[in-house]
């Protein structure tokens, strides 16, 4: 069974308990809970990816968060670290990944208006619209291959794929599998089907500018790294790994100069040897590491797991609610750290 489908089904059973006693029950008071955009209309970068949540949507998720927990700030966050991972109070801290326009344009406004200090973690690749991230040029070629009529450039790629009597839909299924060092074969499908990713970088500006980080941290937002363009950590070598991370520092030493040097690992943390927390530590000299397996404990003392709040539109309530469930019936198992080594 999948942890999803554990997950939905003990959120059922634990309807009936109160949340803040179900809270109490796991003494998870510290929770980190993070996004990537909020968006009225899901831009095509995004659509074939997750559902980007609408303005209300967050601002709903927010009135639970504030309704349920106090806000942190990014000291609270170090001095949680510095406590053994410790808290009374019930704090929530939120950040943000992949240094989308929407951080300023949307977000940002919202955190400032209500004074909810987060941080942001940005690849310096995509900053300034440089590059576009493979995982959304894989959702601009879904989105060609859904509407195109032009069935001679679906041969060529059918060609090109090697895939013989498919539809479009198992064409789909072929590139959405697509990892970061298929990046050379994603850009040639978009020669073979017309798709211009410089001019819709131009066009559209998905990403952070720098002046627009420059600007939420001078109003006291946190900025970290999320690696330099964001390849699935368990797929590169550990030389390149810390590359990702030997390049994102070097930029964000030179152009932002942030307050504390924080990293969240893109897409996850899973199957990342040792050696490489032992690089942050001592090499990068990390001050906080952030995952993404939800409420879960971890052996490592400047590594903390954060909350993923885009799960298939379900809101907050929901989302805390079931990790919170899902966590108890993993207490049973001792299954709620995360060992190293
Ligand atoms: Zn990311």
């Amino acid at each position: 069974m999948s942890r999803q489908i554990i997950k939905d089904f003990v959120y059922y059973f634990s309807k009936p308990l109160p949340f803040n006693l179900l809270r109490k029950l796991t003494g998870e008071n510290f929770i980190f809970p993070f996004y990537h955009l909020v968006a009225d209309n899901t831009p095509i970068h995004i659509k074939n990816l997750y559902p980007a949540i609408s303005v209300e949507h967050f601002k709903n998720d927010l009135e639970f968060l504030l309704k349920n927990y106090h806000p942190a700030t990014i000291n609270d966050v170090l001095a949680f670290v510095e406590n053994g991972k410790k808290s009374e109070k019930p704090l929530f801290f939120l950040s943000f990944d992949d240094g989308m326009r929407e951080c300023y344009d949307v977000i940002f406004p919202i955190l400032k208006q209500k004074g909810l200090q987060s941080a942001f973690f940005i690849n310096p690749a995509f900053v300034d619209n440089k590059t576009l991230f493979y995982k959304h040029k894989i959702s601009l070629i879904i989105e060609a291959l859904k509407v195109t009529k032009e069935n001679f450039l679906v041969s060529e790629l059918m060609v090109f794929l090697d895939i013989f009597s498919a539809n479009n839909k198992q064409i789909i299924e072929t590139i959405s599998r697509f990892k970061y060092s298929d990046t050379s074969k994603i850009d040639k499908i978009g020669k073979i089907l017309k798709i211009d990713f410089e001019s819709y970088l131009k066009k559209e500006k998905p990403y952070l500018t720098l002046s627009q980080v420059l600007e939420m941290q001078d109003n006291g937002f946190i900025i970290g790294s999320h690696s330099n363009d964001h390849p699935k950590f368990r797929e590169i070598s550990e030389f390149e790994m810390q590359n990702q991370l030997g390049q994102s520092f070097n930029y964000l030493n030179k152009n932002i100069h942030p307050q504390i040097l924080s990293f969240a690992f893109p897409f996850s943390d899973i199957n990342v040897p040792f050696s490489f927390f032992q690089f942050l530590d001592t090499k990068i000299k990390i001050e906080l590491s952030f995952g993404t397996s939800g409420i879960k404990k971890d052996v490592l003392p400047k590594h903390i797991h954060r909350v993923p709040m885009e799960d298939n539109l379900k809101n907050a309530t929901r989302i805390i609610r079931s990790e919170y469930a899902y966590f108890l019936l993993k207490s049973i198992f001792r299954k709620n750290t995360i060992n190293r080594q």
